[in-house]
C-alpha cells in the first residue's frame, strides 16, 4: 500500500494551503493594527525550556511532547550512553515558550523599554490521541506581548482576538468568549490548598486521574470531562472569591475595558486552562455547536512569571493562540466555504501544435503583465483545452492557430459571457489586464 501521511497529520491541499496563507495575512492585518510584529522561533526547542517554562506535571509536556532527536544521539542511546542535556529537544507542543526564550535571549524588553508586541503562525506538535479537531499537528496563530501588565493589554489582545475571528468569517453569533483570572503568587497557593482539601473530601467521588492530578496540580480537576468529577467541582471553591485586592482590581479593570468595547463574555471561574504558566486572566473562546468536545478555537493569558522561569529577568507577559484548523472546522459548521484560489485567468489554446512556441511566448507575456495564465502542456485537443481552461477557472480564452498567428491577433473568448473578439497578439496581457 502506498505510504499514508502520520496518524493525527493532515495534508493541506492547494485550496486550503492558500486559505491558510490568506488566514495568515488576516492575522498579520488585524494584530498589525495592534502594534504586533511577526517573529520566527525554531518549531524544536530544548525540552528543558518545556519542562520549565509549561510544567512537567501538565498533559502536554509529560504525556505529549515528540522528542526530536539527531541521528547521532539516537545511536548513542541505542548504544546506552547519554546525551546532553541541551541536545534533548522536543518539537514545540505550543508557541509561548519559545518566542518568550527569544525576549530573553535577545533582551527584546531591555528595563525601561515599552512592551515588545510579537505575533507568529506556524505548526505545533502534540502526541494526543487523534480526532475530529485533534491533531498530533497542528497549526497555531498567536501573539505575546511581553513587558507590561497593564489590563489594558489583556483587554485589547482579547478585543483583537475576536476582531480576527470575525475578519475570517466565524459568524459572531456562534461563539461564546470565557473570563477568569487564576490569581498571582500571592493568592493562588491559598485558593490552590483550599481546593486540594474539597478534592481531598470528595476523594470517594473523583477519578483516578483526579486524584493523581491533586498531588501534583489540583486546579487541573476542573478540566476532568468525566461526568462524575464535574459534578463535584460544581461545588468547588471559586478562584475568583479568593482573589487578592490588586489580582481582584485587574480582573474588574479588564472586564470594564471589554463592556466598553462592546465585547460580550461570560465569566467562568472554573477556567483554569491546561497549561501552568498562567498568571490572572486567563480566557478562551469556544465555539457553541458542530465541534463536539474540541470546542474551544483559542485561548490564552498572562503568565507574569514565565520569563523568570526560563531564566529572565521579571518581565510581565500575555499572550494567545488560536488553532486553525479548529476554526475552520468552525466556518464549515457555519456552512462557510473556501474560496477557490485562483490559478489561472487567461488560458493560451492552441489549434494545433505548430503553433506551440508562440502560445508559449504568450503565455509569458501574460504573466509577465503579471496575470495568472497557463496552457495546456500534453498536447489535448482544442475541445479538452476549453475543458482545462474551464476546470482551472480561467476567465478568458486566447486561441491561437496558424491563421490567427499569420495576422499577428489571436481570438479571445470570455468564458462567461462567451463573447469572441480578434485583437492584435501583443495587447492580450493589457487587454486581458483591463
Ligand atoms: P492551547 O495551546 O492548548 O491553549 O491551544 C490553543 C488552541 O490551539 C486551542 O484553542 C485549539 O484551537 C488549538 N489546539 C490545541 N491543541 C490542538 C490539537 N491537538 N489539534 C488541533 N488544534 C489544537
Amino acid at each position: 500500500m502506498a505510504i499514508q501521511a502520520p496518524e493525527g497529520t493532515k495534508d493541506l491541499l492547494p485550496d486550503e494551503a492558500a486559505f491558510w496563507a490568506q488566514f495568515k495575512r488576516t492575522a498579520a492585518e488585524v494584530f498589525g493594527r495592534y502594534g504586533y510584529a511577526p517573529i520566527e522561533t525554531p518549531v524544536f526547542e530544548q525540552t528543558e525550556l518545556f519542562v520549565r517554562g509549561i510544567g512537567e506535571a501538565t498533559d502536554v509536556v509529560s504525556k505529549e511532547m515528540f522528542t526530536a532527536i539527531s541521528g547521532e544521539n539516537l545511536k548513542k542511546l541505542l548504544d546506552g550512553g547519554t546525551v546532553k542535556a541541551k541536545s534533548r529537544l522536543s518539537l514545540r507542543p505550543e508557541g509561548t515558550a519559545g518566542v518568550v526564550r527569544a525576549v530573553v535571549q535577545h533582551d527584546l524588553v531591555p528595563q525601561g523599554a515599552a512592551p515588545v508586541k510579537l505575533m507568529y503562525a506556524g505548526p505545533m506538535f502534540r502526541a494526543e490521541r487523534p480526532q475530529k479537531g485533534r491533531q498530533r499537528q497542528f497549526n497555531q496563530v498567536g501573539i505575546e506581548c511581553l513587558g507590561a501588565e497593564e489590563p489594558t493589554v489583556d483587554a485589547e489582545a482579547i478585543i483583537m482576538l475576536m476582531q480576527f475571528y470575525e475578519a475570517v468569517g466565524i459568524p459572531h453569533a456562534s461563539m461564546r468568549l470565557l473570563v477568569n483570572s487564576m490569581g498571582c503568587d500571592r493568592c493562588r497557593p491559598a485558593y490552590r490548598e483550599k481546593v486540594l482539601a474539597y478534592l481531598h473530601e470528595h476523594a470517594e467521588a473523583l477519578c483516578d486521574t483526579c486524584l493523581t492530578r491533586a498531588e501534583t496540580n489540583p486546579l487541573r480537576a476542573f478540566d476532568c470531562k468525566n461526568p462524575d468529577c464535574a459534578q463535584v467541582m460544581e461545588g468547588a471553591p471559586k478562584i475568583t472569591d479568593c482573589l487578592c485586592d490588586e489580582c481582584r482590581a485587574h480582573y474588574q479593570a479588564v472586564k470594564e475595558l471589554l463592556e466598553a468595547a462592546g465585547v460580550t463574555y461570560v465569566e467562568d471561574p472554573t477556567l483554569v486552562r491546561g497549561l501552568d504558566y498562567y498568571t490572572r486572566t486567563v480566557f478562551e473562546v469556544q465555539v457553541v455547536d458542530g465541534l463536539g468536545s474540541q470546542n474551544a478555537i483559542g485561548g490564552g493569558g498572562r503568565y507574569d512569571k514565565l520569563a523568570e522561569e526560563v531564566g529572565g529577568r521579571p518581565t510581565p507577559g500575555l499572550g494567545f493562540a488560536l488553532g486553525y484548523e479548529r476554526c475552520v472546522l468552525a466556518l464549515q459548521a457555519a456552512g462557510v466555504e473556501f474560496p477557490q484560489a485562483t490559478r489561472c485567468e487567461v488560458f493560451v489554446a492552441c489549434v494545433d501544435d505548430s503553433v506551440r512556441a508562440q502560445a508559449f511566448s504568450l503565455v509569458q507575456a501574460c504573466r509577465d503583465a503579471g496575470l495568472p495564465a497557463d496552457m495546456d502542456h500534453q498536447r489535448r485537443s482544442l475541445k479538452s483545452q476549453f475543458k482545462l481552461a474551464d476546470k482551472l477557472g480561467a476567465r478568458l480564452v486566447a486561441v491561437l492557430g496558424p491563421d490567427e498567428l499569420a495576422a499577428g491577433s489571436v481570438t479571445l473568448r470570455d468564458m462567461q459571457t462567451h463573447e469572441e473578439r480578434t485583437v492584435p497578439l501583443e495587447d492580450v496581457p493589457r487587454m486581458a489586464n483591463a
